[in-house]
Parts: structure tokens; sequence; C-alpha cells
């Protein structure tokens, strides 16, 4: 748990979120800001700034949230997706606690 880290919050429930799935190790809610009909996020409840902040240890878990993001689209009825992982400020990460956005819904996402 860091302070002042909104992710680390929600994990600990001291803020709400649309959390719709947990396990000993990740949490995943909905984005408060959707860039797509479904847009949630993939969350470590351990405390990790970002992607660049991952080392060997965390291999086993960097695993575990990609195999569970088409589980949970798949919940959600999307039949394809986007996956995103925003490292640093200059690859426009706003909260720095690791998270991989999955979205998707709708028209055919464009083209990047
Ligand atoms: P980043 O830009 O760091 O990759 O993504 C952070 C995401 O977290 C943004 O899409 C933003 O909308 C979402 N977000 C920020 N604060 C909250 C919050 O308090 N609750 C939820 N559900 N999403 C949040
Ligand atoms: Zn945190």
């Amino acid at each position: 748990m860091s302070a002042d880290c909104i992710f680390c919050k929600i994990v600990a429930n001291d803020i709400p979120s649309s959390k719709f799935y947990e396990d000993d190790e990740v949490i995943a809610f909905h984005d408060i800001r959707p860039i797509a009909p479904v847009h949630f996020l993939i969350v470590p409840k351990g405390h990790v700034e970002s992607l660049a902040g991952c080392d060997d240890s965390h291999q086993a878990l960097l695993g575990k949230i990609l195999l569970l993001a088409p589980k949970l689209a798949a919940q959600f009825g999307l039949k394809g997706f986007r996956t995103m992982i925003n490292t640093g400020r200059e690859g426009g990460q706003e909260v720095f606690h690791l998270h991989i956005h999955v979205f998707g819904g709708g028209d055919t996402l464009p083209k990047i």
C-alpha cells in the first residue's frame, strides 16, 4: 500500500469503485472515464508504479493479468477488445499504480 495512491485506496475499499472481479492478487473495475462502451482496468493489489517498475518477480503476475483480460472481456460479451498499458508520464500514464486497460464494444476500434 502506498499512501496517496488512488488505486491502493480502491484495492483497500477505502474509496468506492465498480469492482466486478477480485482474487488474491488482482482486482478489476470499470474505468471512471470510459473511452469505449466497455472499459475496465485490471490492477494488481500490490503497489508497483508501472511496467517500468516491474522486475523478474512480477513475471507470473504480468502473465496472469494478460490471461485474465480475455476472460473478463468475454463476461461483457466483447468479441474483440484492445489492451493498453500506459507507462510513465510521457507514455500517458496518469495513475502511477500499474494497470492494464481493456476496452471495446460498439464499432470497430480505430487503427493506431
Ligand atoms: P492511465 O492514464 O494512468 O493509464 O489510466 C488511468 C485511468 O484510471 C484513467 O483512464 C482514469 O479514467 C482512471 N481513473 C482515475 N481515477 C479513477 C477512479 O477513482 N476510479 C476509477 N474507476 N477509474 C479511475
Ligand atoms: Zn498503489
